[in-house]
């Protein structure tokens, strides 16, 4: 399917004013840009009607199915501005990829990559003007489906929303790039065997939430989840990838065994490890020998990793049991590096030999 949309005869609803003053210090997803990207699916008449509109409510029936059995599926990228005035986007086709799995899993209709890239684009393009142009801030773009049809009965829509909305973002924690505390949580889970840890989708993140608090009420910034058969085996933070680096050089991560995210940050941190003196390993990696590593100093540096924050030092775990420090080199270490490395070519300061942006 050849999708057109056709741009709005106004497409400037902000003053460049209002927008800068936005961007100053734009937080994360609190403000949203002049339009989005729509486009409807119906099981008679497939895809139709692509279009980008004004940023608005999106009418939907009390009985709409999103509503009640979250048949929903999202994705997180983000566009760059880069110092000669351009605009990137980083693997965009990656997170199509995705967002065609987790709709599979969520039994909604599979957006084809290159109109999720096209959707994602021809936002961006139009709007433009609000991709901050500073420091580490960028357009977060956050495309969704989401099933429309108003009917309480347990079964796929019929109709599905598919749209693509932005909001100029900072750093999403908001001290800045310094260690984060991480609450490991022993007894609730975000996901399950069988379940939907790979997709991306909202009722992933809404079982997430009180192990958050928890997290929170600990004095920590985030959740880390382990398995929920034997709460023993690292899988995921509650937004971002779990990574490790040891003594002995590897980059350490669990392995995409259906319970956690694909993340587009994991893959390329393993992509680039090898540059930077790294050996990638994907293996199951046990909570207690994180504990016993930072410990014993077997684990040189923990680390999470997400399009949100990027990559973010851990610097401590904490479970029931107590808290375990991880000592952070004064220079941010490998993770500072590989951190460095992947900004500089998400903004254009360093050669793309892999053609990850456009
Ligand atoms: N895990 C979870 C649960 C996430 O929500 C995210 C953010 N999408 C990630 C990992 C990291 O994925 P990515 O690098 O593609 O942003």
């Amino acid at each position: 399917m050849a999708l057109k949309f056709n741009a709005p005869s106004d497409p400037t609803y902000r003053t460049e004013a209002d927008i800068a003053k936005i961007n100053e210090d734009p937080g994360f997803g609190v403000h949203f840009t002049d339009h989005m990207a729509r486009i409807d699916w119906s099981e008679d008449e497939g895809w139709v009607d692509p279009r980008l509109i004004e940023y608005g409510p999106i009418p939907m029936d009390p009985a709409g199915a999103v509503f009640h059995y979250a048949q929903e599926a999202f994705e997180g990228l983000k566009a760059y501005h880069r110092e000669d005035g351009s605009i990137w986007l980083f693997r965009p086709e990656r997170n199509a990829a995705r967002f065609f799995n987790s709709s599979k899993r969520l039994a909604l209709p599979q957006l084809p990559v290159d109109d999720f890239v096209q959707a994602v684009r021809e936002l961006t393009r139009l709007d433009a003007r609000w991709v901050p142009k500073e420091g580490e801030k960028s357009l977060y773009l956050r495309p969704f489906s989401i099933a429309t049809e108003s009917f309480l009965g347990v079964r796929p829509s019929k109709t599905v929303a598919f749209c693509v909305i932005a909001s100029p973002v900072g750093a999403y924690f908001s001290g800045g790039v310094k260690p984060v505390d991480i609450w490991v949580e022993s007894h609730l889970s975000r996901v399950s065997n069988g379940g939907t840890g790979d997709a991306k989708c909202g009722g992933n993140y809404a079982a997430s939430l009180v192990p958050e608090e928890t997290a929170f009420a600990h004095g920590c910034n985030q959740v880390m989840f382990v398995d929920n058969a034997e709460h023993r085996w690292v899988e995921e933070l509650g937004g971002m990838n779990f990574l490790m680096i040891t003594k002995n050089d590897e980059l350490v991560t669990p392995p995409l065994n259906g319970n956690i995210l694909p993340g587009v940050t994991r893959d390329s941190l393993l992509t680039i490890a090898p540059e930077m003196g790294l050996k990638p390993v994907e293996r199951p990696i046990d909570i207690a020998e994180v504990y016993a590593g930072m410990d014993d100093g077997t684990i040189s540096e923990l680390f999470a990793c997400g399009t949100a924050a990027v990559v973010t030092p851990i610097g401590s775990l904490t479970n029931e049991q107590g808290r375990h420090d991880m000592a952070v080199p004064a220079d941010g270490g490998r993770t500072i590096a590989l951190r460095n490395y992947l900004l500089d070519v998400q903004y254009g300061r360093r050669e793309d030999t892999r053609g990850w942006t456009q």
